[in-house]
């Protein structure tokens, strides 16, 4: 590989939006046999929208909401701001929360105004014993129109659960058929449940789907995926800084996080996903110049 290639191709790369950190991941991505998307604000817009909401008999849907959004209120997760605005747009006031801590890939807990708030995935309340009743099936057909069920214990009690949905990025769909078209393989890696991410892949046309990890496990799940060759991982950086890392090539998407540009081999300026598309093309047109 020339340097002044490489120089050249990571400049006109720039140029698209593109930034090439190191110009040997050119060459790596023009090997990639294997990209994997992270779902959440890289595939979907990560602007999700409350669209349902229900607790259970003797609770008032208001209270809960309240209780929920004064504990999300802490957080910059994409779904806390999602509860926060809804409870907002109820003309809700948003309570004061003590305690608060977040569970990496799970949840939050916290306290407000004597309760003790535990909101999150399936796997959090099975972690904490907390029996899920009824809202175990709402869960599944939530999950089934692909929306992402997020249950609220109250005191160690199931109180209702909430649906949040987050629309699919436009261009996704297009991008996974051209990926393919190029023989490469696409997969995707979420912390969100199975049936929610089985059904989002379903509509973008992606066949491999890894549910339910945990940010480390994102990174075991591309040590697996990295068998079957070259891989780049395309993640926004929340929760996904560890498999930026883990890929051979680490693909920061949008605006990110100052995690993910400092762990990213490859930054795409824009939030459109058809930047890796861009990269992937500049990267082999380089080194075919190259060889
Ligand atoms: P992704 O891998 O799709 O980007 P995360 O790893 O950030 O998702 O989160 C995984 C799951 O954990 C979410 O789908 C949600 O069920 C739960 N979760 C994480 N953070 C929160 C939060 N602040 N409030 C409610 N649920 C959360
Ligand atoms: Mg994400």
């Amino acid at each position: 590989a020339t340097p002044t290639s490489v120089m050249v191709g990571t400049g006109r790369a720039a140029e698209l939006g593109v930034l090439f950190r190191k110009g040997s991941a050119l060459q790596t991505l023009s090997q990639a046999k294997t990209v994997a998307f992270d779902k959440t604000g890289t595939l979907t817009e990560g602007r999700p929208e409350v669209t349902n909401l229900q607790v259970v008999e003797g609770q008032s849907e208001v209270d809960v909401l309240a209780k929920v959004a004064a504990v999300e209120a802490v957080s910059e997760h994409p779904i806390s701001a999602a509860i926060v605005r809804d409870a907002q747009a109820r003309g809700l006031d948003i309570l004061s929360a003590t305690d608060v801590a977040s569970i990496t890939g799970l949840g939050l807990r916290g306290r407000v105004g004597g309760s003790e708030v535990l909101v999150g995935a399936d796997r959090l309340m099975v972690r904490e014993g907390i029996d899920l009743g009824t809202f175990a099936a709402q869960a599944d057909e939530w999950a089934k129109e692909a929306k992402t069920p997020v249950f609220i214990a109250l005191d160690g009690v199931i109180a209702g659960a909430i649906a949040v949905a987050d629309p699919i990025k436009p261009e996704a769909a297009d991008l996974v058929s051209k990926l393919g078209e190029m023989g490469i393989q696409v997969a995707m890696i979420t912390g969100d449940t199975q049936h929610t991410a089985d059904a989002v892949a379903r509509k973008i046309g992606i066949q491999t789907v890894v549910a339910g990890v945990m940010p480390d496990g994102k990174a075991d799940a591309i040590a697996e995926l990295k068998k079957s060759g070259t891989l780049a991982f395309v993640g926004d950086g929340i929760n996904d800084a560890p498999a930026l890392a883990a890929a051979d090539v680490g693909v920061a998407v949008g605006t990110g996080t100052d995690v993910a540009i400092e762990t990213a081999d490859v930054v795409l300026m824009s939030g459109a996903l058809s930047g890796v598309l861009r990269a992937i093309e500049m990267s082999g047109r380089t080194m075919r110049n190259i060889r």
